[in-house]
Parts: C-alpha cells; structure tokens; sequence
C-alpha cells in the first residue's frame, strides 16, 4: 500500500466524527508496516461516546419491535453494500487472506448473522392467564452496550455484539482491539449511515496510557459488557463490572480437543481436522487445538493430515493465492514460537516448525506430544497442532476434559451414534463430529468452565441483552 493510501479513519460518537487528538499506527502483519493510524482516545472520549449512547437510548429503544427489525436490516444492508471495502480493511491490518476462509468470508459471515439475528425477535409470553390473575413476562432493553472486541475477526464479533443489543433496542459503544481498530472504526461509519446519531458509538486506543476496555468495564453508565477475548483479561473485565452490577456476555479463550476414534477414516477427515485446526492460521476461539487420536490409526491420520496441510499456501493476503496469511501480531508470534520451540524438544515435528519471514509461521503438527506439554495444555491461538495418541477411549475422554476452558470439542468417527455418546461427555459449550468449529447463527454458542458466561447467537443470545420484568394484573 503506497503511503497515499494510508488509512485514517475517524471515530464516530453521536454520528458525527469525533475530533482527532493523538493517534498511534496499525501496522500491516503481512508487511511490518504501518497501514494506517487510529485515534488514541481516553477518558473524556468515552466519557461522551457513552453520554451520546446514553442521550440516544430513550427514543431508540421507544420504537416498536417492526421498527427496530427494519433499523436492523438496514444495517444489514449497509455491511452487504461495503463487503468488498471492508474485507480490504481486514486483510491489511489483521493479515488473513481475503480468499478462502479469509476476509471475504469473514464478512459474509457477518452479513448472514446480521439478516438472521434481525429475524430473531423475544415477544412477551403469557405465564398464567386464568381467575387469579394474567401473568405477562416481558424483554426490555438495558441501555448503553459496551461491546470489547478482539483482534482476531474484528468485523464478525463486532456485528455478533452490535446487532442483537439494537435489535432489543440498546445503544452501543464498541472498543476494537489496538491490533485491529481500522474495520470496526470504518464498519461504525457504515452504519451510522442508516442510524440515529448516538445509537452505535466507537472508541480506540493502544492500551499503552490509558485502558478502554477497563474504563468501560467500571463506568457507572454502561449497562452490560459483551466482551470477547483472552480469559485473563475477561476475567478483568468481570471484577471490575461487579461495583455497577453490569450484565456480562464473556467469550473467552478456548482450548478443544479433538478425539479422533478407532474407526475413523483417516483420508475422509483429514481436510476437516485442517481446518478445525488452522482456519484463520489457528488464531480462533474454537479451533482445535489438541487431537488426540488412536493408536491403531495414528500414523495414518498424521499422514492424511500432513498431506492435506503441505499443499496450503502461506502468503500477503492482499495475494489471491495465499491461503493462510502470518501471524496477527508480534506477542502472539512470540508465544507460538515458544511453545513449538519447546514442543520440539519433547516430540516430533511432522510439519513446519520453524518461522518464516516476519510474522509468518508455517501450518505446524508435532506428534508424540502429551497432557502437561505446554503446546497441549496452553492455548497456543495460533498455526500448531500437538498430536496426543491414546489406546482407550476414557482415558481420552479424561484428557480432553482435563483442562481449565470449555469451550468447544469434536469426535471424529464413522459411526455417528458412538461419536455422540462421547461428544455428551465432554465438558465444553459446543461438540462437533466429523468437523470443528462450524458456528451458526440459530445455534447459542458459548463456553463452560474458565471459556466464559453466557452464550451468544440464537433467542437465547438474544435474551442476553435484555432484562425480565413481569407483569402481575
Ligand atoms: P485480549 O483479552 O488481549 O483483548 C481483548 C480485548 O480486551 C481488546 O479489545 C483489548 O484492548 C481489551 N482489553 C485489554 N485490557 C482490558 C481490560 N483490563 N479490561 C477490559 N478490556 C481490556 O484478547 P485478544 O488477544 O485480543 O484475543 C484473543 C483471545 O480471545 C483468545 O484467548 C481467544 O480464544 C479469545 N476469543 C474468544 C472467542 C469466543 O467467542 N469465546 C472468540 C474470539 C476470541
């Protein structure tokens, strides 16, 4: 990108862009280099974004359920009409290819959960109707949203928050990650086409003088958290929203295993075991990130998944051809970089193992690994997969749950009926069989255990953004 095509986008609070003070750069993964700068705000800022929302909440959430749908599909409309711009946007500050399962395809997704959660609707609901009395219990708004995303599908999550807190009628002030702050800022001016000045808000900044995400935790006039990102900081983030008894939605860090069973077919789900494993370099909530699979066709399936993984081509997204991009950010290149420096020495690489150039890493499988391993007991968010063999069936089962988070899981086998008695006894929010990771909107998702509260997509991710009040005549 020539430095003419540098990327400032403005921070809009109260439909209007906010006055540009400091800013600090976004850098390119791909590149090393900056592709464009964001504002750096602080206190005063959120401070007004947060007074906007709080100003644009009373007429917003008046507007009857038809008029909120229709609000919502027109946001929908919007995101659909910027597609191609906003997946440029992504690949150049989060690095992920626009083909494959890359930009594009981040941004389709957010479009297809942005018409579905517009569908969605909570209509009141008659408990008791009878001589004593008629019960109604009714969904009502909770006021400003702030919404606290992460650096790895930047434009998804933030529509996964925004849509369904406008669609029950709350306003909103999203946080984007510091790595990631250009698609949102640009997504919040694209629906502020079509909005009400107030109802979505954003804010950036580096997390260096000043935290947001922090800030928008404790203040007294945000009403809920959706925030989705590491479990230390949701952790965080929970503490400091006890003083305001702030509603949470908390999607954090994941750790899935995979068991593959006896009478898998090892070339059917070795495509399938890939990109459980690797879509978007590895650097998903649920990926798996552990497999674990029988010793008797534990070579075969090293072999169809180290074939399959061999052919993927690594490059700049910006390039057609590149099927995986580099890794998002330096920290994260550095973690997963120890844990395959260490995995190295405990087992054997079957594939890649050593970086590439800048922030590229190669699709990386080590076999011979363990419980206990630090690849296998971290989240390594990131291209490397730790094979674990095992010779019975609940002492995999025992592995696979031995673990803090609980966020998603999968089996693998020919015989779905024996897949799905295993998958009811893992402890985790989600469990696939024969693939990993396949979310959909109509389906709630999220973890157990240390991976999270609550759940998001669906009625019941939609309840979420709501309180009950009954009402007894
Ligand atoms: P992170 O926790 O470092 O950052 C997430 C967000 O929190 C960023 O916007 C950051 O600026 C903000 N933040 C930083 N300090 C804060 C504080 N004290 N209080 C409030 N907010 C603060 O996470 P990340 O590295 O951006 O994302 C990767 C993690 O997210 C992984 O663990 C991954 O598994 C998890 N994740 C979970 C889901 C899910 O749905 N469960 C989805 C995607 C990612």
């Amino acid at each position: 990108m020539e430095e003419a095509d540098m990327m400032e986008f403005k921070a809009t609070i109260g439909g209007k862009p906010a006055p540009v003070g400091a800013d600090f750069a976004v850098l390119n993964p791909a590149t090393g280099k900056e592709v464009g700068r964001a504002p750096n705000m602080g206190g005063a800022e959120l401070d007004a974004a947060v007074s906007v929302a709080k100003a644009a909440f009373a007429s917003w959430s008046a507007q009857d359920d038809a008029a909120l749908q229709a609000a919502c599909a027109a946001v929908t409309a919007k995101i659909e009409e910027h597609a191609g711009e906003l997946a440029e946007i992504i690949t150049l500050e989060q690095g992920k290819p626009l083909n494959g399962l890359g930009s594009r395809w981040e941004v389709g997704g957010a479009v297809a959960w942005a018409g579905y959660t517009t569908g969605l609707s909570l209509p009141a609901r008659v408990l008791q109707d009878n001589e004593q009395g008629r019960v109604e219990l009714t969904r009502k708004p909770l006021g400003v949203v702030g919404s606290i995303t992460p650096w790895n599908f930047p434009v998804m999550i933030a529509v996964w928050h925004i849509l369904p807190a406008l669609r029950t009628g709350n306003t909103v002030v999203v946080k984007p990650s510091p790595h990631t702050p250009l698609s949102t800022l640009r997504l919040v001016e694209i629906m502020n086409e079509v909005l009400p000045p107030g109802v979505v808000n954003v804010v950036t900044g580096d997390d260096r003088a000043f935290n947001l995400g922090a800030a928008m935790s404790a203040h007294p006039d945000i009403s809920k958290i959706v925030f989705t990102g590491s479990c230390a900081t949701g952790q965080r983030v929970m503490r400091s929203a006890a003083d305001t008894m702030k509603r949470l939605t908390l999607e954090l860090g994941g750790n899935d295993a995979g068991i593959v069973l006896p009478d898998a077919d090892p070339a059917a789900i070795a495509e399938g075991l890939f990109w459980g494993a690797f879509i978007n370099n590895g650097q998903t909530c649920a990926a798996m990130k552990r497999l674990y699979v029988h010793d008797t066709i534990h070579d075969a399936v090293c072999e169809a998944l180290v074939a399959y993984a061999r052919n993927i081509k690594v490059g700049d997204g910006m390039e057609e051809a590149s099927i995986l991009g580099p890794i998002q950010n330096r920290m994260q290149f550095d973690k997963v970089s120890r844990l395959v420096a260490d995995a190295k020495e405990r087992g054997k690489v079957l594939l890649g193992g050593e970086s590439g150039e800048g922030l590229f890493f190669p699709p990386t499988i080590i076999a011979g690994l363990r419980n206990g391993d630090p690849l296998v007991d971290e989240e390594q968010f990131g291209p490397a997969l730790p094979i674990i063999r095992y010779s019975d069936v609940e002492e995999a089962i025992r592995l696979a749950n031995d673990s803090p988070n609980g966020l998603g899981g999968s089996v693998w086998s020919s015989d779905i009926a024996a897949a799905k008695k295993v998958a009811g006894r893992l402890a985790c929010g989600s469990v696939w069989i024969n693939k990993h990771g396949a979310i959909q909107p109509n389906a709630p998702f999220g973890g157990v255990k240390a991976s999270g509260i609550g759940v998001e997509f669906a009625e019941e991710g939609l309840a979420e953004y709501t309180d009950i009040q009954v009402v007894f005549a």
